[in-house]
């Protein structure tokens, strides 16, 4: 008798030391938009869209777009970075950080830290399940000026509407319990937040580790691994602040492929770890192999 076909098997969660941290990315889940523009390369020609694509071995016509929050263990605490959808996501594919965080070894109670690289819904839906807290024994922080800005409402498109109702409902509540953050400030032990203003109005980024060992949490920096890396300067409509967003991509990626800084990508390819590289006018994306490992 032929063996079952069983369909695709991915990983979904990936461990690996900088320092003296853990640091755990943890695959919350997928979806897959049927077009690349928009979202993506709301300036490009179609015909350069395609050619992007099948030079990279990817189709013109659709993405995948996963959802990573990164676990990080410094041995005083562990920071859990963004929460993933819980219940309220789009689809069956998405929501899965707690289970999956379970795989790695944790329990929502475990978590000291929830820390917030902005407040897209990908990124705070989780954080209420069924009425209570997703991660009963956490803290939480949040960049000030994300904080502030969303409070303020002022300057937004009406499509980030429900953005700001899922802030009303799941971020302000926790104001009370919430430390602000400044770029430069410490999260935890060897965890800096980065100011990338942009995709969001305060949207920060962490560095995590010691010494020379580094990797930096980029958040929402760029959104798809070949079309926001190749194409940095490409507007996206998930930009709140577009021109801002493609400054600080720019700035960004130009330190980290200088300075050979490995990052995570909440929406890079699982398991979201990799460096970055200079291609033509642009960056290349370059996985993590055994790297970390060594
Ligand atoms: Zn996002």
């Amino acid at each position: 008798m032929p063996a079952e076909m069983k369909g695709p098997l991915i990983p979904t969660v990936n461990r690996f030391a900088v320092g003296s941290h853990e640091v755990t990315a943890v695959l919350d889940g997928w979806v897959v938009p049927e077009a690349v523009k928009p979202p993506l390369c709301l300036d490009l020609k179609d015909e350069d869209i395609a050619a992007l694509a099948a030079e990279n071995h990817l189709p013109e016509d659709r993405y995948e777009h996963p959802f990573v929050p990164t676990v990080v263990n410094t041995r005083d605490e562990l920071v859990l970075f963004d929460v993933g959808f819980g219940n309220s996501g789009p689809a069956e594919s998405v929501g899965h950080l707690r289970d999956r965080m379970a795989v790695a070894g944790y329990a929502p109670e475990d978590v000291d830290l929830v820390v917030f690289t902005h407040v897209h819904p990908d990124h705070i839906l989780g954080v209420m399940i069924d009425g209570a807290p997703a991660f009963p024994n956490a803290r939480y922080a949040i960049g000030t000026v994300e904080y502030d800005s969303w409070k303020n409402g002022v300057g937004f498109p009406d499509t980030r509407k429900p953005t700001q109702d899922a802030f009303e409902r799941l971020i302000v509540p926790l104001a009370d319990q919430m430390t602000f953050l400044d770029p430069g400030d410490t999260v935890g032990a060897g965890i800096t937040a980065v100011e990338a203003f942009g995709h969001s109005p305060g949207h920060m980024m962490f560095m995590v580790g010691d010494g020379a060992d580094q990797v930096l949490i980029m958040g929402d920096l760029a959104v798809h691994y070949v079309f926001s890396l190749q194409v940095p300067e490409a507007r996206v409509f998930f930009d709140d602040d577009p021109d801002k967003a493609i400054a600080t991509r720019k700035r960004v990626l130009d330190m980290v492929a200088t300075d050979g800084i490995p990052v995570i990508g909440h929406h890079m390819p699982f398991p979201s770890l990799g460096y970055i590289e200079r291609k033509g006018g642009g960056y290349k994306w370059e996985p993590a192999s055994y790297q970390m490992r060594l």
